[in-house]
């Protein structure tokens, strides 16, 4: 049977960081590992013979670059976020200034007309 590094051979699914191997080098979950040796005693891949006290335990973590990768992708989604914000907040500011313009060239205009009535 094929198996990704970093795959519990019990359970298939990512190691978690508590995990353990056998003096065989076969690695699983901790917890898996307790429990399929309380059934069997052998290694659930190659089937030498096992037991609880052969247990190694492992301090394990993902790998760096996985761990670096999946910062990186938070930072990005909160940069995105940031960027989002920002980008609203200029559009707001735009339309306030184009507010105040046209408030501006709507007095303009009506003093140009004030002035051109009052020069009648
Ligand atoms: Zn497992
Ligand atoms: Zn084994």
């Amino acid at each position: 049977m094929s198996h990704e590094v970093g795959e519990c051979n019990i359970c298939f699914a990512e190691l978690s960081d508590n995990c353990c191997t056998l003096p065989c080098g076969h690695v699983a979950d901790m917890d898996c590992m307790l429990r399929w040796l309380a059934i069997q005693s052998v290694c659930p891949v190659c089937k030498v013979s096992a037991s609880p006290k052969d247990v190694i335990r492992l301090f394990a973590r993902p790998p760096v670059a996985e761990t670096c990768l999946k910062k990186l992708m938070d930072r990005c989604v909160e940069l995105t976020e940031q960027l989002n914000e920002m980008k609203m907040r200029c559009q707001l500011q735009d339309r306030l200034l184009d507010k105040f313009k046209n408030d501006d060239e709507k007095k303009r205009r009506k003093r140009r007309l004030r002035a051109f009535v009052e020069s009648l």
